[in-house]
């Protein structure tokens, strides 16, 4: 099935054209500065070549249109025609405890990612421009809803409540709910099958480390906790985010420096995180060469980031009754050799040993890198978000024709 990934971001639209039984990526690209000055698409097919295509994007309608007329183009094309997309994939990030799994696009799913809005006032709203976008380009061609939420839904109570007054989970279902949950899926199951077990036999800790940095804890292929709550902003430390912090310096910084919700929001989500304790960057790139020329603050954020890491597997893996796997995946995950070996140190007293000359330098690539005496594995296995929304988008579809 031919799908088109769609993940719409306020003033963005980045897409991805791909077959969704292999995984072939046809064509991808982003529409950016939408609404604004100088909006451009950057456009590829298959393979590294770029183009930058410099065109008004008024609106989402507008860009989506112009990415389908790209996408038909004789110059960029690789399709003759909109009528072999069969169907539209859309990252949703919140879907509230009404969704566990993807959903075709209808008008209640519609209203139900509305109300959603609320607790993702940032994405949401987004989000559903694209979708409104879609559906008026290319009308008659199913829309599927993949949300970021749903793979934690299975989340027992235990995991998922705060310990608040009930009446505000009744209320406003102020809970848990956990992100990059396609991700966490998707190369939870990858993990399965590269070890060739079914995953409902496996505990495995999956480690989504990027800007923004999650983690989840997958028992016999569900999940039954993860470290972001009721927004992103919870868990490990992240790029500019703080993570889990004692709620009660929320109040004392305000009182001291006289912020309203909007300042404490923005110290908390854009000027924390290693960011915010190096004075560096949010690029753990920036970060070791700070370290390396003997920035103490640069090394400091990186130790706390990797402690808080190793936190969280043995806290999953007590959660679990045990480990089978960990997985690294994201940008850092996937890429920092170094983020990875410490984050796992120490930790073959509950059989984890990663082979330190595997694991050096890799990047990017799929691999086993455990040692041989590592009763757990150690995996890195990049995260494909967007193969991940095509496969669900093609079994709602397939669903959807058995249906009728
Ligand atoms: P996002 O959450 O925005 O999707 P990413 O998953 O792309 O973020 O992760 C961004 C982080 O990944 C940055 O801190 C960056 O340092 C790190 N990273 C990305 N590519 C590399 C690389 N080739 N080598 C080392 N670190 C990398």
């Amino acid at each position: 099935m031919k799908v088109l990934v769609i993940n719409a971001g306020s003033s963005s639209i980045k897409y991805q054209f791909l077959i969704s039984e292999t995984g072939e990526v046809l064509a991808k690209g982003g529409a950016e500065r939408i609404g604004l000055d100088d909006a451009f698409i950057i456009h590829s097919k298959s393979g590294p070549e770029k183009v930058k295509i410099e065109v008004d994007l008024p609106n989402h309608k507008e860009a989506v249109e112009k990415v389908l007329e790209i996408l038909t183009s004789t110059e960029y094309g690789v399709i003759s025609s909109m009528m072999e997309i069969d169907a539209v994939g859309h990252r949703v990030v919140h879907g509230g405890e009404k969704f566990s799994h993807s959903a075709i696009i209808t008008p209640s799913v519609k209203a139900t990612i509305r109300v959603c809005i609320a607790l993702a006032p940032l994405h949401n709203p987004a989000n559903m421009t694209g979708i409104e976008a879609c559906e008026a380009a290319m009308p008659g061609v199913p829309q599927v809803a993949v949300f970021d939420t749903a793979f934690h839904q299975t989340m027992p109570p235990a995991a998922y409540m705060y310990a608040l007054p009930y009446e505000l989970y009744e209320e406003y279902r102020i809970r848990r709910y956990g992100f990059h949950g396609t991700s966490h899926g998707y190369v939870a199951q990858r993990c399965a099958d590269i070890l060739g077990r079914p995953i409902e036999d496996l505990k495995i800790v999956t480690c989504h480390l990027g800007n923004g940095s999650s983690i989840a804890a997958v028992k016999n292929g569900k999940c039954i906790d993860t470290s972001m709550g009721l927004t992103p902003l919870a868990g490990i430390c992240m790029g500019t985010r703080c993570g889990d912090i004692d709620p009660a310096i929320v109040t004392f910084i305000m009182e001291k420096e006289g912020l309203d919700m909007k300042g404490i929001d923005a110290l908390m989500n854009k000027k924390s995180g290693v960011l915010g304790v190096s004075g560096v960057s949010s690029d753990f790139r920036d970060l070791y060469a700070a370290a390396d020329s003997g920035n103490d603050r640069a090394k400091m954020a990186i130790d706390m980031f990797i402690y808080q890491c190793k936190k969280y597997i043995g806290a999953y893996a007590a959660a679990m009754g045990g480990i089978d796997a960990v997985v690294f995946t994201a940008g850092v995950g996937e890429n920092n050799d170094d983020i990875r070996e410490k984050a796992v140190e120490g930790l073959a007293f509950m059989g984890i040993q990663i082979d330190k000359e595997k694991n050096r330098g890799l990047r990017g690539t799929e691999a086993n890198v455990s040692a041989p005496a590592s009763t757990a594995q150690v995996l890195v296995i990049p995260t494909n978000e967007e193969l991940a929304i095509a496969r669900e988008t093609e079994k709602v579809v397939k669903l959807l024709h058995e249906s009728t």
